[in-house]
């Protein structure tokens, strides 16, 4: 299951960063390309949080749109999935985000 290895990941990562200390909150940046969800991330993150520094850390996701740039018109596509279409018809499309997935702060006690 892919969300529970990100959560493994992520609880391993800051466990280290937090340096002995408690962690109330992680907030993570995920692109809506990196084909997580949310839900199961979270249910995920509270399994592998226990008897961890960060058991009982409130997680905070938050989503960013997918984006691209059309090679042929080069204007700025926004994507809700991988099935990039420009509205000029073109699939020629370059993907520039959305497929991000990283820890963007924690909140140590
Ligand atoms: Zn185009």
């Amino acid at each position: 299951m892919h969300e529970l290895s990100i959560a493994q990941f992520v609880v391993e990562a800051c466990a280290e960063r937090a340096e002995g200390g408690r962690i109330l909150r992680v907030t993570l940046e995920i692109g809506k390309l990196a084909a997580v969800m949310p839900d199961a991330l979270r249910f995920c993150f509270d399994v592998c949080a226990r008897h961890t520094p960060l058991e009982g850390a409130a997680l905070d996701i938050v989503e960013l749109p997918g984006r691209a740039i059309c090679r042929d018109c080069h204007c700025v596509v926004m994507l809700d999935d991988l099935l990039a279409r420009c509205t000029c018809g073109s699939c020629n499309v370059e993907i520039v985000g959305g497929e991000e997935l990283k820890v963007k702060e924690m909140e140590v006690a």
